[in-house]
């Protein structure tokens, strides 16, 4: 048997972070098995689902490499299907109208909570004929009354409900439309869905659904119930610990590499093996070793891979990301160096893309002004003579590279008798702005000659403006 599996969504939000491992469990135990993965929007909530949630949930996995292989199923598109089956259900005697009204549930359910109960529905219609005419109903499924149902689920092991504690679901709302716990079964027998992996929150569902499954006469998936991911403080990860949405993680520098792997290993081991390719992924992954456990969240971690992955993947890849986050700071990449080799050596500098774009900006445009306090430290009236110097020096450079620049000023200092750090700083300032970069044979290597003079002497003017002030 093929391996189908799904990520089923509500678009009632971003994707956030928790979503997002499951739909790589999901994803990876699909490929794993060389199967298909399915994406399905749960959109019957109509009131909480909106497009710009559906659109933010597609861009998400989009931007993760999450590719499906079947989908997006829609299943406001898919209501026909369901009333099929609830009518089904019905001819059958599996499913039956119930017609209590919503105010005589509500004082049932109270007298239960009083006497100490379960709320529940007390089975009022399930074989009731005398239906009133003309009435509005819902259609409840008919739950067994005995046995059990029991689940054994990759990450959990054996899980058993008695059938006494499930009382008959409602499948179709007053207003005819169907219930969600009803669509999920339907899509996941109609999709051939064969491994269902989602969050634990849906524990509470899965008997009742592998209860309409049989009712159906659908196979039953096998179940793998994930758990929560909690923030680095042991509570349930919200925003309040920062971004939860994998798109701000995107907003934020990261790439979507270091995401993956550092959710795949949110709740999932091989040894202890730390960094995978994706390939790594697919190869080592199994729904049995997925922990028990809550995960807990935690951002230094992100934040390592990320600067991993920012040196080590091929830096094409890098900088298609990274070009976003340059676009973003309205930097103009067209005039300047290769983006690729800005990459090359500020990578092991900062710890996002976004922070490498913000200190980039030297490579591709004039700054308006020095840094304050870098230009205040360096360039001062002692620091004219090392850059008047040095200037000449690399402007006679016929060949612009890191060794000739490097040679340049080596030689300033040597003429000079001063410390390297004496010419580099003022150099350093002048031409990038500030007082950190990469160092300056590399820096310098990627601006034109022309520029770096053009800088050089607006430094000195600024030197000159200071010493007449
Ligand atoms: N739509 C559900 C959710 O977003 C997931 C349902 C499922 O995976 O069965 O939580």
């Amino acid at each position: 048997m093929s391996v189908v599996t799904r990520f089923a969504p509500s678009p009632t939000g971003y994707l956030h972070v928790g979503g997002a491992r499951t739909a790589l469990y999901s994803w990876l135990y699909a490929k794993s098995q060389g199967g298909e993965f399915v994406l399905r929007i749960e959109d019957t909530d109509i009131e909480r689902s909106t497009e710009q949630a559906k659109q933010a949930i597609l861009d998400g996995m989009q931007w993760l490499g999450l590719n499906w292989d079947k989908g997006p199923y829609l299943q406001t598109e898919r209501f026909d299907r369901y009333k099929e089956l609830i009518q089904q259900l019905l001819n059958e005697g599996k499913a039956y109208k119930c017609f209590m009204s919503a105010e005589e549930l509500d004082k049932i359910r109270e007298e239960q909570k009083l006497r100490g109960e379960k709320p529940r529905y007390p089975g009022t219609w399930r074989d009731r004929t005398d239906h009133p005419e003309g009435e509005s109903f819902a259609v409840r499924f008919k739950n067994p009354l005995d046995g059990k149902v029991i689940i054994n689920d990759h990450i959990r092991g054996k899980i058993e409900i008695s059938n006494t504690e499930l009382d008959d679901l409602i499948i179709q709302r007053s207003d005819g439309t169907p219930t969600y716990n009803f669509c999920v079964v339907v899509d996941d027998w109609d999709m051939g869905i064969t491994h269902v992996v989602r969050g634990e929150d849906h524990i509470n569902n899965t008997p009742r659904q592998i209860n309409i499954l049989e009712a159906l006469g659908a196979p039953i998936p096998h179940y793998a119930h994930v758990s929560m991911i909690l923030g680095d403080d042991g509570k349930k990860l919200s925003k309040r610990h920062g971004a939860v949405s994998v798109m701000q993680y995107r907003d934020d520098g990261f790439l979507p590499h270091a995401v993956l792997n550092y959710l795949v290993r949110l709740g999932w081991a091989h040894g202890d093996q730390e960094i995978f390719t994706l390939d790594e992924m697919i190869e080592h992954f199994s729904l049995d070793a997925i922990g028990q456990s809550a995960s807990a969240f935690n951002t230094e971690k992100l934040i390592w891979l990320n600067q991993h992955y920012m040196k080590s993947l091929p830096v094409d890849e890098v900088s298609a990301h990274a070009r976003w986050h340059f676009e973003e700071q309205n930097i103009n990449l067209t005039d300047g160096p290769a983006l690729e080799d800005v990459i090359a050596i500020q990578a092991d500098r900062v710890k996002t893309l976004k922070e490498m774009a913000q200190i980039s900006g030297y490579f591709y445009e004039d700054f308006a002004n020095f840094e304050e306090k870098a230009a205040k430290k360096h360039l001062r009236p002692v620091a004219r003579i090392p850059l008047e110097t040095v200037n000449d020096k690399l402007q006679a450079i016929v060949d612009w590279n890191p060794e000739n620049i490097q040679r340049a000023i080596n030689q300033t200092a040597d003429e000079l008798d001063i410390g390297m750090g004496k010419v580099g700083m003022p150099l350093r300032v002048a031409v990038t702005g500030g007082g950190n970069s990469p160092s300056l044979d590399l820096t310098l290597n990627l601006i034109e000659k022309e520029k770096v003079a053009q800088r050089i002497a607006k430094a000195l003017t600024f030197i000159a403006n200071r010493e007449n002030s």
